[in-house]
């Protein structure tokens, strides 16, 4: 049985005074929330007033991105996967769509980066999802498999996506209003685990597989209602305290 998990990306969102306000609204609501995991993933500059805020609670941290460099050494503005467990994360997305599509990070980027997370004992919350274009002309799946592929052809890669969370973001969806249908979103989670089965049944089974795009109070509970959907990754509605809550019963 997988665990449903929420996760907020504020991405480049908020200041130190909002960051307070958010959290103490989610703070006072998360007990109402049975059996979820949910992670919140600031801007770096304020994870350590986040995990501060969160001490004691149930809630998780996340950061948005690590430098596919384990240890210390010299890359100028970097932050590395044991800085970031210093600061008190357990998590970190890696290949959001925003790092591929804007910062050029590859295929073969992300997949570095999540062996990085895996080995500083992060679980790497892995981005996977096809632009409008690629949908179009029915490459959703070629896309999402190329994606998937850069860490199932590595045993490393295998190994750290065992230890991972994968989200399904089709980058059409992501901020734009638009969400793909629960059947679209649920074709491709379906999709996801089998090209996982085909490696090894047991950590396609195990491994959580997060939709995101778009997901709002309004459209969570049909979503997290798929066989293959086990939560979300929110971005603009985990900035509102009472749809973010919403979103994280809606997973229950
Ligand atoms: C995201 O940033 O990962 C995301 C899914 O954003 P939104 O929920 O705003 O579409």
């Amino acid at each position: 049985m997988r665990r449903p998990i929420v996760a907020g990306n504020w991405k480049m969102h908020g200041s130190r005074t909002t960051a307070s306000e958010l959290l103490a609204g989610i703070k006072e609501g998360v007990d109402s929330v049975r059996n979820v995991g949910v992670v919140i993933c600031p801007p770096y500059v304020y994870l350590d007033q986040v995990a501060s805020l969160l001490k004691g609670t149930p809630i998780s941290i996340g950061a948005q991105n690590l430098c596919q460099v384990t240890g210390h050494g010299a890359y100028t503005g970097e932050i590395s996967g044991q800085m970031l467990r210093d600061l008190g994360c357990q998590h970190v997305i890696v290949g959001h769509s925003e790092r591929r599509n804007i910062y050029g990070e590859s295929d073969a980027l992300v997949a570095e980066k999540s062996i990085a997370a895996h080995h500083a004992d992060l679980t790497p919350i892995i981005c996977v999802g096809e632009l409008l274009e690629e949908r179009e002309q029915g490459d959703t799946e070629k896309v999402v498999g190329r994606q998937l592929d850069a860490l199932l052809s590595t045993a490393e890669g295998i190994e750290a996506l065992r230890h991972s969370i994968v989200a399904y973001e089709p980058v059409w969806a992501i901020g734009t209003g638009k969400t793909a249908t629960p059947e679209q979103a649920q074709d491709v989670h379906a999709f996801i685990r089998g090209r996982l089965a085909q490696i090894d049944q047991v950590l396609a089974e195990k491994v959580c597989i997060l939709y995101g795009g778009s997901v709002k109070p309004g459209n969570a509970v049909e979503l997290f209602g798929m066989k293959d959907i086990d939560g979300g990754l929110i971005g603009g509605a985990s900035l509102n305290t009472d749809d973010f809550l919403a979103i994280c019963r809606a997973a229950e």
